[in-house]
């Protein structure tokens, strides 16, 4: 997939500094967080969005979900919470049309 920013680090053609770097997804900090903890967990593999998740990506799909509770723990809000978001398509406010997984924390975040 060319013109894919995401796609792009996962190569390395972007230099980016990885918070984790696994075999099927890896984290990294957004580049304009939104809070204070704002990191973006992202398959390796490019699927576009939610929409083109296959049920051969569903183990996947729940290893990046359970790696939230390995960054709360990394870095201290076990006890606080945090938010994880998915944006999908135009209504749902998605911009990079890689699936990623936006971790937020460290303040209150209050929008559904
Ligand atoms: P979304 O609206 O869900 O598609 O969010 C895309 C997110 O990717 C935004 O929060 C951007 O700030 C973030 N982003 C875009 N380019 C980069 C980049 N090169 N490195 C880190 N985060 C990025
Ligand atoms: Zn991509």
């Amino acid at each position: 997939m060319t013109d894919c920013i995401f796609c792009e680090i996962i190569k390395g053609a972007t230099p980016t500094d990885k918070i984790y770097d696994g075999d099927n997804f890896l984290v990294i900090e957004d580049i304009a967080p939104v809070a204070p903890i704002h990191l973006l967990i992202i398959p390796k593999r490019h699927i576009e969005s939610l929409l083109q998740l296959q049920e051969s990506d569903i183990v996947l799909a729940g290893q990046m979900m359970k790696y939230t509770a390995t960054l709360a723990d990394k870095y201290n809000l076990s006890n606080k919470g945090y938010k994880v978001v998915i944006n999908t398509g135009k209504d749902g406010g998605q911009i990079v049309p890689h699936l990623h997984y936006h971790f937020l924390g460290g303040k209150k975040i209050s929008d559904k």
